[in-house]
């Protein structure tokens, strides 16, 4: 069976340890997805030169945040890692083997929610700084065959992300550039509109820049549309705003229709 790609927008990291509409929404998520043999994070949080893929069979749970309350950096994600899937996909896909990343919070701040039994093995890949959002998109295409090998692939990033504009109250009024920039890649996920996807600017040089000073939590959802096919349904399990300027847009692409008839 081919797997589901889920993007999650994750948001601040303490949402590793609180409970809320948008953390019981990842809990009810695993009961509706295929159980996966494994899950394959591309994080906002590891972003290297060059693309690497985290071949550790244990790997540590990193804590990188700065701030944040006790508790939050007492959490572990003991899930195994899954290094025979990684050095294949290493192989694959001609990207480099890393045994000294581990999990960052952009995976285990999902995953708790989403497999807080840490009994599914785990990997990630990295984003390299050096490659294009098309070339972004074109690695992802790389990554999809993992799904018919039973592997969840899982963007961790934000639609929107503008930590310079954050206002303190997490239930602000979204900027409205904040509205725009999230519709508008809505629209563009739903349309596969993947030249748009690629190049933001074109929607407007300061609505880009604003929705995201630096492209790190953006690129994650460029790999999960590179993974997936017009086949592939679009759904939102989860849409909102937080802080004013963080959408937190979750995106399934194909699931729990994958299996049913496609009509042409
Ligand atoms: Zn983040």
């Amino acid at each position: 069976m081919k797997m589901p790609v889920l993007f999650v927008g994750h948001g601040s990291p303490m949402n590793a340890i609180e409970q809320n509409r948008f953390t019981e929404t990842l809990s009810g998520l695993a009961q509706r997805l295929p159980r996966p043999k494994a899950v394959c994070v591309v994080s906002a949080h590891w972003v290297t030169r060059g693309s690497e893929v985290l071949t550790v069979a244990k790997p540590r749970t990193i804590h990188d945040f700065y701030g944040f309350p006790a508790p939050l950096y007492q959490m572990e994600y003991p899930a195994p890692g899954a290094p025979t899937e990684a050095k294949r996909v290493a192989g694959e896909l001609k990207i480099k083997p890393d045994e000294t990343w581990g999990f960052d919070h952009g995976g285990w701040s999902v995953l708790c929610h989403l497999y807080p039994e840490a009994d599914i093995p785990v990997f990630q890949v990295s984003l390299d700084d050096g490659r294009s959002l098309a070339g972004h998109i074109e690695l992802g295409a790389e990554l999809a065959r993992l799904r018919n090998r039973g592997v969840l692939i899982l963007g961790s990033g934000n639609i929107v992300h503008n930590l310079r504009r954050l206002e303190g109250d997490k239930d602000a009024e979204p900027y409205p550039w904040t509205v725009e920039f999230d519709s508008k890649v809505k629209n563009a996920l739903e349309i596969r509109d993947v030249t748009s996807l690629a190049a933001p600017e074109h929607w407007g040089k300061p609505l880009a820049a604003l929705a995201h000073p630096t492209l790190e939590h953006y690129v994650p959802l460029l790999y999960c549309m590179g993974s997936t096919t017009e086949r592939d349904a679009v759904s939102y399990p989860y849409e909102g705003f937080e802080y004013g300027s963080l959408s937190m847009r979750m995106v399934l692409f194909g699931g729990e229709n994958e299996s049913a008839p496609h009509s042409i």
